[in-house]
C-alpha cells in the first residue's frame, strides 16, 4: 500500500483534490476525504456488483471509525441511472434521517457516480458527495469534471448538473476485480483522449496489440490513467460549464448517445457507443471535407482494431437519428458535431445539416458489423 498522490483540480471558484494511487489505505480515504467534511450520516451508494466486491469493506472500516452509515446497493447497469431510482434513494435518504451535515460516497462506475452526484446535488438543494470511481470508464473520465445526471426516455443524461464532488479517491487497485468486458468499454473514452487531446496516448495505444495486453501491463495501466486524467483537468480547468473547449469531450458522443438512447440503454455499453460514434463522425468528417483521407483511416482503424464494433442489425437510421433532436449541444437547425482532424487535434462543427448525418447513418446501419467505411 502507497499513499496517495495529490492533484488539484482549480475550478473557478474551488479546488478539488483528486487523491490517486493503486491499493492505498482507507484510513487515508477517512483522514483525507470524509473526516475534514465532519458528517452526520454518511450514505454509501454502489451497485450490487460493486457491493460486493468492495463496499462490505468499505462499510465495515467506516462503521469501524464510528461512522453512522446508510448503505444503498443498486441493480448494476445504466438502467439505475433514472428519476425513478433517484426518486427512491430520496425517500430513503429522508427516512434514515440524512441532512443537510450528511456526505453521500458513490462507489462504483460511472453509473453510480453520476447519479449519486446528481442525487447529492439535489437532496436538501445539495448535500456534499465524494467520488470513489471503481471502473476503468469512471476513473480516466465521469468521475473527474463535475458532469451528473440522470437519463430520460428523450435523451441520454437529460436531467442533469454541475455538481463537483468535495474529493475524488482514485484507487487503480479497484480494477483488479473489474472484468474483461469493461475494460474493452472504457476505451471508447480513451481512444477519444488518444484520438482528439494526446498524441502520447495515441502513440502507446497503435503500439499496443490489444486492450488485453494493455491491461495486463499495470504500468500501462497507470500511463493510460493518469494521461486521460491530466488531458480531461486541464480541459475542465479551462471551461469547467462547456462553454468552449470542454465540448471537445463530445467527440463520438452525437451519434454515440442516440445509438444508446435508440438501443434503450440495454443494447450498447457507453464505450461501445461512443466508439461507434467516433466511427461514424470520422466518416462523417470525411465526406464534410474536413478530415483527411489519410487521417481518417489511420484514426477508423485503430478505433476498429481496439473495439471490434457490434452488429448494429435492426437499428432503423431513422430512429437513431429522430434521438439528435435532443443533443444538449444542438444549435437548431444543424447538430453539432466534434472531428478528430490528426493526432491530438480536433474541430467543432456547430451546425452539420441533417442530409449528410442521415446518410452516414444509412450506411453504417446497412452494413454487418457496422462494417462501413
Ligand atoms: P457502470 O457504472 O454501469 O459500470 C459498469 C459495470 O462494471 C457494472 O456492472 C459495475 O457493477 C461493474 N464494475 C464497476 N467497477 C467494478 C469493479 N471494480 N469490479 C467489478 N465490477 C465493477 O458503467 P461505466 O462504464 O463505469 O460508466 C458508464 C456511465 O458513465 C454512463 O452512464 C455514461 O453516461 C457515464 N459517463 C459520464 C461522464 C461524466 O462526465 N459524468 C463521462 C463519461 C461517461
Amino acid at each position: 500500500m502507497s499513499a496517495a498522490e495529490r492533484i488539484d483540480i482549480q475550478y473557478p471558484a474551488i479546488t478539488v483534490t483528486a487523491h490517486f494511487g493503486h491499493g492505498l489505505p482507507l484510513e487515508e480515504f477517512e483522514a483525507g476525504c470524509l473526516r475534514p467534511l465532519a458528517p452526520d450520516r454518511v450514505c454509501l451508494i454502489s451497485d450490487a456488483n460493486v457491493f460486493e466486491l468492495h463496499g462490505h469493506r468499505l462499510e465495515t472500516f467506516l462503521e469501524g471509525r464510528g461512522y453512522c452509515l446508510s448503505p444503498v446497493s443498486l441493480p448494476p447497469g445504466e438502467g439505475s441511472k433514472t428519476l425513478e431510482t433517484a426518486g427512491e434513494i430520496y425517500g430513503y435518504l429522508c427516512e434514515n434521517g440524512l441532512t443537510r451535515r450528511s456526505v453521500l460516497v458513490a462507489l462504483g462506475g460511472g453509473v453510480v457516480g453520476d447519479l449519486a452526484g446528481f442525487i447529492a446535488g439535489t437532496y436538501m438543494r445539495g448535500i456534499p458527495y465524494l467520488q470513489v470511481p471503481t471502473s476503468l470508464l469512471a476513473q480516466v473520465d465521469s468521475a473527474i469534471g463535475g458532469k451528473v445526471g440522470v437519463n430520460h426516455h428523450c435523451s441520454k443524461n437529460l436531467v442533469g448538473l454541475f455538481n463537483h464532488p468535495a474529493a475524488i479517491w482514485l484507487d487503480t487497485g479497484f480494477l483488479d476485480t473489474l472484468p474483461a468486458p469493461e475494460w474493452e468499454n472504457a476505451f471508447g473514452e480513451i481512444l477519444k483522449y488518444a484520438l482528439v487531446l494526446d498524441p502520447g496516448l495515441l502513440e502507446l495505444l497503435e503500439e499496443a496489440e490489444s486492450v488485453e495486453s494493455l491491461r495486463q501491463s499495470s504500468s500501462h495501466v497507470i500511463e493510460i490513467v493518469q494521461r486521460c486524467l491530466r488531458a480531461k483537468i486541464a480541459i475542465v480547468e479551462a471551461d469547467y460549464y462547456e462553454t468552449g473547449p470542454r465540448k471537445v469531450l463530445n467527440f463520438g458522443h452525437t451519434l454515440g448517445h442516440a445509438l444508446e438512447s435508440a438501443g434503450r440503454y440495454e443494447r450498447f455499453r457507453h464505450g461501445q457507443a461512443v466508439a461507434l460514434g467516433m466511427l461514424m463522425a470520422q466518416r462523417l468528417g470525411r465526406d464534410l471535407g474536413l478530415v483527411s483521407d489519410g487521417w481518417h483511416c489511420r484514426s477508423t482503424e485503430l478505433i476498429r482494431r481496439l473495439l471490434p464494433p457490434p452488429a448494429l442489425e435492426g437499428l432503423q437510421p431513422e430512429v437513431v437519428f429522430s434521438f439528435l433532436g435532443s443533443d444538449k449541444k444542438r444549435t437548431a437547425p444543424g447538430h453539432f458535431f466534434v472531428f478528430s482532424t490528426g493526432p491530438g487535434q480536433y474541430q467543432f462543427q456547430p451546425d452539420v445539416p441533417s442530409p449528410p448525418v442521415l446518410q452516414v447513418l444509412s450506411a453504417f446501419l446497412r452494413q454487418p458489423a457496422g462494417d462501413s467505411r
